[in-house]
């Protein structure tokens, strides 16, 4: 269970009269190998000297048990607090604890206004990250109120909550460090929004799938090098994106329509990414892709995945062959974006709680229209103008950035599983 409150402030000696009323507290620390029944037998100890509860919270971390109370002074006529401690280890001792009871007043200091969730994502997530990530935080102000692991598998994914300190300003000095020790960090500001992202919408090429779907069209159509040549040309800023796809898919005028049977069947999804949808769809979130590639793989996509929103360019096939044209409105950079506002507003979903997951210059107009933009094993150009960046080859890797546990991913599948 997770509970918005913290102890790391608690002392006091150091609170205010205007943070706290001046009622008498004790923190109840108690620590020592965990098992079944503790918490019953500490509050059950405790309930002989009426106090009330002001706050708990508690840790277990490879069976030791951290487990804080802050409760009121014993206002029981002719029980005193010492014998209440007194009691207490006793307790603690016949169970082969530690305790600790701390005298105080009111309630924990508030937290620090300025309220963010930072994740961090490590492959493997070294002590060395861990201490730049955290001592950036610190000089920028922050405390970290709380922290925990959201998952250990595919990768080592940690959030802390942390005060005091601008969202904006830790994205931004954080995403520096990141890059110089080897971790993703993601910052989101703290709020009920962050439960409210309700559409997801996807780049398709080397990010949904691992592969880009003119090349798979163009190894049939035997023009990979000229296809390739094209790409590096848009790459380099001498083409833009429609000049670029006209000329590319040009190349594959007389190829037989079959060949879209055979390109869908070599798609290869990124790893995690069926995890990734099965769980937002779970989780009642719309999801959706945008694609600057083509409609005959994108509608199979939709079909295969259950997706709510699909678009992409179409090939046109005339007499059981591709024309070497495109028909409709083009997907470009703006058109995704457009995309993305279009699907939001058919989705009913404020921009402000959608996510949009990318790989290319392309996608950047998409990542910062939406309330979050990920870069996913993006360009660098790319991943500094992203809010935030995944540079792990695991798709399901974005649901630690909206605050899901892998534990509860997997939970989720177990239930599935069983019915
Ligand atoms: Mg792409």
């Amino acid at each position: 269970m997770r509970l918005a409150v913290t102890f790391a402030g608690y002392g006091g000696e150091t609170m205010s009269a205007s943070q706290n009323s001046d009622v008498r507290t004790l923190l109840v620390k108690i620590f020592g190998k965990d098992r079944p029944g503790i918490t019953a037998g500490l509050f059950d100890t405790l309930a002989a000297y009426s106090v009330d509860v002001v706050d708990i919270e508690q840790v277990v971390s490879r069976g030791r048990l951290v487990l804080c109370a802050l409760v009121t002074a014993p206002t029981v006529a002719g029980a005193d607090e010492g014998e209440l401690r007194a009691t207490v280890h006793s307790w603690a001792d016949s169970l082969k604890l530690q305790a600790e009871i701390i005298s105080g007043t009111g309630d924990n200091r508030p937290r620090g206004i300025g309220r963010s969730h930072v994740t961090v994502l490590g492959h493997p997530l070294t002590a060395e990250a861990t201490a730049a990530i955290t001592a950036r935080i610190t000089s920028l102000g922050g405390n970290i109120d709380r922290m925990f692991r959201l998952a250990k598998y595919p990768v080592t994914a940690v959030e802390f909550a942390v005060s005091g300190a601008e969202t904006e300003a830790l994205r931004t000095a954080l995403a520096t460090e990141s890059a110089e020790v080897g971790v993703d960090v993601a910052v989101v500001s703290a709020g009920l929004h962050r439960r409210a992202q309700r559409l997801v919408v996807m780049d398709v090429d080397s990010t949904l799938i691992q592969d880009e779907v003119i090349e798979l069209f163009a190894a049939h159509a035997g023009c990979e090098d000229e296809v390739a040549k094209i790409t590096a040309a848009a790459m380099r800023g001498e083409l833009d994106f429609e000049q670029s796809l006209h000329a590319r898919v040009a190349l594959l005028e007389g190829l037989d329509a079959s060949v879209v049977d055979k390109v869908r069947s070599e798609v290869r999804m990124t790893p995690g990414a069926r995890t990734l949808i099965r769980t937002l769809k779970r989780l009642g979130f719309q999801v959706g892709v945008v694609s600057g590639g083509f409609t005959q793989v994108t509608d199979d996509l939709m079909e295969r995945l259950g997706l709510d929103f699909a678009s992409a360019n179409t090939l046109e096939i005339v007499d059981g062959k591709l024309t070497g044209r495109v028909t409709g409105e083009i997907v470009d950079r703006a058109g995704k974006a457009r995309l993305l506002r279009r699907f939001a507003a058919e989705a009913g979903v404020p921009l402000a709680q959608t996510v949009a997951i990318g790989d290319g210059a392309n996608d950047l107009d998409m990542l910062n229209a939406a309330g979050l933009g990920v870069a996913f094993n993006a360009k660098p150009v790319v991943r500094e103008a992203a809010h935030t960046a995944v540079n792990v080859p695991f798709l399901d890797t974005v649901l630690y950035l909206l605050g899901i546990t892998r534990e509860e991913v997997e939970a989720a599948d177990g239930a599935d599983a069983e019915h």
